[in-house]
């Protein structure tokens, strides 16, 4: 029999979720579900071996590269509405491609990338005025290790901003681990509600903790869930078996939907919810104290 474990975020106690276990990696993976803050996860915990893995069989970074102009302006957009929490000197940590530093550089910020599992020479440390990471919590196995990480390279009074998918928006409840930012069991091994991650920063010493809630051309009500079956289709279109072969046809298809997408992301704006916690990203914002 297992024993449920406790929450990584919140240390509160589990069940889990039934129907939602998956096989991947030939293995069974369980979803488990905090009963006090609501943040669910893969269960067992998938180790760094497995992670590695999965990136190497199952990711595509072929998609980053033909969506490179769509993920650059959405890193605009970003660094519009960050601007109130940037330092000089911002560190993007995993980061990917490198979007958001290579925008915040050309804006006249000292930005650079970082990623533990990929980049060769580490950032230094302690000397960060931000750190971003934005979309890295829900594919970390360990949350306390990262945690460490990142809090490592800010200054004193240094800010931390968190970008993760929203589970108590729209689209995890009408759309379930099917929404277009579930990716379950080893994409997103985690599901962060705001409780979860207050306790999880709460923990590792932050404090004046902010949350938000906002929708990006990636995922928004409109294209995901409201219209979630017209744009999964038309999604599934740039990775058509044979004809994905060919760049310039999936160059094509990308920069199509990526315009619907962000006509999309328009639509869902347009029409804000009474509640904003219904849109899809989860934002967090958190300050190292000085002392
Ligand atoms: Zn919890």
């Amino acid at each position: 029999m297992t024993t449920n474990p406790l929450c990584p975020a919140c240390h509160g106690k589990t069940t889990f979720l039934a129907g939602e276990s998956r096989e991947a990696l030939d293995r069974v993976w369980n979803l488990a579900r905090c009963v006090a803050c609501g943040t669910s996860f893969t269960f067992p915990k998938p180790d760094d071996a497995t992670l590695q893995e999965v990136y190497r069989s199952c990711f595509s970074y072929e998609w980053y590269r033909d969506h490179y102009a769509a993920k650059k302006r959405d890193a605009c957009q970003r660094l519009e509405e960050y601007r109130s929490v940037l330092g000089k000197h911002v560190l993007d940590f995993g980061g990917g491609v490198g979007y958001f530093s290579e925008v915040a550089r050309a804006a006249g910020y000292d930005s650079t990338t970082y990623d533990p599992f990929t980049t060769a020479v580490a950032a230094a440390p302690a000397s960060w005025d931000t750190v971003v990471a934005l979309h890295v919590l829900e594919h970390a196995n360990d949350l306390d290790r990262i945690c460490r990480q990142m809090k490592a390279f800010l200054v004193p009074g240094g800010r931390l901003l968190l970008a993760v998918p929203n589970f108590s928006g729209r689209g995890y409840r009408e759309v379930g681990m099917q929404w277009v930012w579930a990716q379950p069991p080893l994409i997103h091994l985690f599901h962060f509600t705001a409780v979860g991650l207050r306790a999880l920063l709460t923990r590792h010493g932050f404090v004046d903790i902010q949350v938000s809630y906002h929708e990006r051309w990636d995922a928004n009500n409109h294209c995901d869930v409201t219209h979630a079956r017209l744009y999964r289709i038309s999604g599934a279109l740039w990775g058509m078996p044979l004809l994905r072969r060919i760049p310039a046809y999936r160059r094509l298809i990308a920069m199509g939907n990526s315009r619907l997408r962000f006509h999309g992301l328009r639509r869902s704006l347009a029409r804000p919810p009474a509640n904003r916690a219904e849109y899809s990203e989860l934002q967090v914002t958190a300050t190292l104290p000085r002392t």
